[in-house]
């Protein structure tokens, strides 16, 4: 399967939505972990400063000798800022709160929207062969949001299935627009995925009626369920496929990894 995106450019996708809590970290990395297990080599960038994505997969603290930051603003060898993981395949740059400076810092430099970009696409990144790269972004639409926009070759929209989903998602997709219209011609919406979803609770239903009134094929056939094992996982410092493999969240992690995968290979 993997083999078919070999010898490309990795495909960069950016999980954003400027809500916080939202389920974006817990999309990277099991929709990460689930490319993973369908064969894929994955890189996932910890862009938020709270660095949950890295604690999540058992980045400690002082093993965040570089991060996004260095990756964005510094002079480090991308290969001394990516760490392995105990998942095979996967591997990610970790973030720590340094990079809250980042947002700033990054106002001052002439190339300020491009930093990301230019930094996926150093030569050194093809020797590692990745099928996917999956940015983790702040719950904001501050410049390393717009990094990741301008870097990836499409957004991933988790929508959590509760009331007032969809507001501010209108804000989101103009952000989208307004970067292919200036830096990142070719970036699309990879889908919005319902996160959260609770089958007993009308008012998810209502998001999800909403949602596919409103976006029609832009929504994932994949609904991702509320799961208590879901939220457990991080604690163990593992995706939910490997901390419970049969769980419904894992089940839909990796469902939502096929989705993808079946469009991207029609696609190629
Ligand atoms: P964000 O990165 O958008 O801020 P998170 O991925 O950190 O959101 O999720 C917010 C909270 O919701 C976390 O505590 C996470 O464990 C929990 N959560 C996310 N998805 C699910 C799910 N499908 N089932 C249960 N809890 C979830
Ligand atoms: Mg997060």
């Amino acid at each position: 399967m993997a083999d078919v995106f070999r010898a490309r450019q990795p495909r960069i996708i950016a999980v954003a939505n400027q809500k916080g809590g939202v389920g974006k970290t817990t999309t990277a990395i099991n929709l990460g972990a689930a490319l993973v297990e369908q064969g894929c080599r994955v890189l996932l960038v910890d862009l938020d400063p709270q660095g949950n994505a890295s604690t999540g997969l058992g980045i400690e603290a002082d093993a965040r000798t570089y991060t996004t930051y260095d990756l964005l603003l510094g002079d480090v060898a991308l290969t001394d800022i990516i760490l392995t993981t105990d998942i095979e395949n996967l591997h990610i740059i970790p973030a720590t709160v340094d990079l809250s400076s980042a947002d700033l810092e990054l106002m001052s430099r002439e190339k300020r929207t491009f930093l990301l970009h230019d930094a996926l696409r150093q030569t050194a990144i093809e020797a590692l062969d990745y099928d996917y790269i999956l940015i983790d972004c702040p719950p904001s639409l501050n410049l390393l949001t717009l990094n990741a926009m301008v870097a990836a070759n499409s957004v991933l929209v988790p929508l959590q299935s509760e009331f007032f989903a969809l507001e501010g998602l209108s804000q989101l997709i103009a952000t989208v627009r307004e970067v292919r219209q200036s830096a990142n011609p070719e970036l699309r919406v990879e889908g919005v995925v319902l996160t959260m979803h609770d089958s007993r609770n009308n008012l998810s239903h209502q998001v999800e009626k909403d949602a596919r009134d409103n976006l029609g094929d832009m929504v994932f056939r994949t609904v991702i369920p509320r799961n208590v094992r879901v939220s457990e996982a991080p604690s163990y410092a593992m995706p939910v496929l490997d901390y419970d493999p049969a769980s419904r969240g894992a089940e839909a992690y990796r469902d939502l990894a096929k989705e993808i995968l079946a469009r991207h290979t029609a696609a190629a």
